[in-house]
């Protein structure tokens, strides 16, 4: 998962591009890079948050008004500097490119890429090949024109395997965007004035000004020229298929994608979740949030079943994944500094703790622990979301199959490693319904279900884990 934007406007772009980052660093925390256009490239990327990598005296060289941005979370290829994106290509042209998503034949395109185009891919990120396959093709068309560049996307497309939503900025031409054939990563576009802006999430328009025009649609390319004349083609006409999660955990609450707003769905999965609870007849006294994003789920939830909603465990905003990287070998210490009980609220309750997901089970052991701790009668357990069991080839950085702990499992097996009363998964139909809207109907939910929109064959699948650091 990451965020992306692009802005072209008849002024200067900095600060809508870096405000836009600042919107959605939720998508990513471990790198963040602008690129802008004057009468120069002008580049500046590093590793962590925007406002740490992005400094005020980076505003006064990062000129022009055409710009692109990023926030990084690594999937291929790991951390460090040489992946921070965007990435820049001298020819044709000088294009600059940022992506969202996971291109399941990277080994394959690089080998051929640095065979038969002579192009040498220097880092392991997905970016940096997408770039110099984009580039390759552009090439080959020697003239430019929107029509011939979205040939050139085709030609992209037929080759690329995977999950991409990509901004380019073009030296002199404009934005191109586009998201791959089955649309698994987001991207919509406004405009305010004579600015367009292209961006992972609708929240960014939104709170810079921009009438939202559309989503991007799945296998479709849109261009931004100088001129601010917005040209689009559907290159491909697969199915449909976003990426569910980003319903149920990574999109701001305050997003809306392909039509169907994240904070609706949530409170759908409140109101499905609720069914699956009635069915155990379970007593509890207090519904609680693991904050932040099952709160509007638990609020929907408690509201279904006529129980008491409180926000009986508080979180430091301030520990991020730096600072749980740093401190890595102390994790159950880790938990007890980001989440804290409000034992006036716990004190005798039977609680029924909201999360939005178990992974490996270890965090939600430990929550358990610390409201046991606080004075719980019981503590009961509710995911917003099926068990997950399959890894993500698509850009979330899941783990291998061995590491989910309802991978092989029974419900009973996962309560007791867990420590809760009693545990309620969301149901798959429950998601599906809590999602989808009449448009929009199949979602990717492979790591759920296993049935993958793309499917992996087991080298590639061995050489993504392998990139990943595990053995499985
Ligand atoms: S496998 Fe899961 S996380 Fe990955 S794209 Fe599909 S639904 Fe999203």
């Amino acid at each position: 998962m990451c965020g992306i934007v692009g802005v072209l406007s008849n002024k200067e772009v900095i600060n809508e591009i870096y405000d836009s980052l600042i919107i959605i660093q939720h998508r990513g925390q471990d790198a963040s890079g602008i690129v802008t256009y004057g009468d120069r490239f002008n580049i500046k990327k590093g590793e962590g948050l925007v406002r740490n990598t992005i400094t005020e005296e980076d505003f006064n060289y990062l000129k022009g008004h055409i710009g692109i941005g990023h926030v990084r979370y690594p999937t291929l290829g790991g951390m460090g500097i040489e992946n921070a994106q965007p990435f820049i290509s001298t020819t044709p042209y000088g294009i600059a490119l940022a992506f969202n998503g996971n291109i399941i034949n990277f080994n394959s395109l690089k080998e051929k890429l640095e065979k038969h185009d002579r192009r040498i891919i220097i880092s392991t990120s997905d970016a940096e090949l997408l770039l110099n396959l984009l580039s390759a093709e552009m090439e080959k068309k020697r003239k430019f024109s929107p029509d011939l560049l979205f040939e050139a996307v085709k030609g992209l497309f037929d080759k690329v395997k995977g999950s991409y939503s990509v901004v380019a900025l073009i030296k002199d031409k404009g934005i191109l965007a586009f998201r791959d054939p089955y649309g698994i990563k987001p991207l919509i576009f406004g405009k305010k004035d004579n600015s367009y802006c292209v961006v992972s999430e609708s929240v960014a328009l939104a709170t810079l000004g921009y009438k939202t025009l559309r989503d991007v649609q799945p296998g479709e390319a849109v261009f931004f020229n100088t001129e601010g004349k917005l040209y689009s083609r559907k290159i491909s006409e697969e199915k449909h298929y976003p990426c569910i999660f980003e319903y149920v955990y990574f999109a701001r609450p305050d997003s809306t994608i392909d039509g169907i707003s994240v904070y609706e769905a949530r409170l759908n999965l409140g109101k499905n979740l609720a069914k699956e609870i009635r069915k155990k007849s379970i007593d509890i006294d207090i519904v609680v949030p693991v904050p932040d994003t099952s709160r509007p789920v638990a609020i929907s939830l408690a509201e279904e079943l006529d129980v008491k909603y409180r926000e009986g465990l508080m979180k430091n905003r301030y520990v991020g994944r730096t600072f749980i990287m740093a401190h890595q070998s102390k994790r159950e210490e880790l938990i007890r500094i980001k989440f804290s009980p409000v034992k006036e609220i716990m004190k005798g309750k039977k609680v029924l703790l909201v999360d939005d997901s178990i992974v490996r089970g270890t965090t939600s052991k430990k929550i358990v622990q610390l409201i046991r701790d606080a004075g719980a009668k019981e503590v009961h357990f509710a995911s917003s979301s099926p068990p997950l069991k399959f890894p993500c080839y698509y850009g979330i950085d899941m783990q291998t199959k061995g590491e989910f702990i309802a991978c092989k499992r029974a419900l009973a097996e996962i309560r007791e490693m867990i420590g809760v009363e009693s545990l309620t998964y969301q149901s798959v139909e429950g998601l599906m319904e809590s999602v989808s809207n009449e448009k929009v109907k199949n979602f990717c939910s492979a790591c759920f279900t296993g049935e993958y929109p793309i499917p992996a064959n087991e080298e590639e699948v061995c050489k993504i884990e392998a990139s990943r650091g595990c053995k499985s």
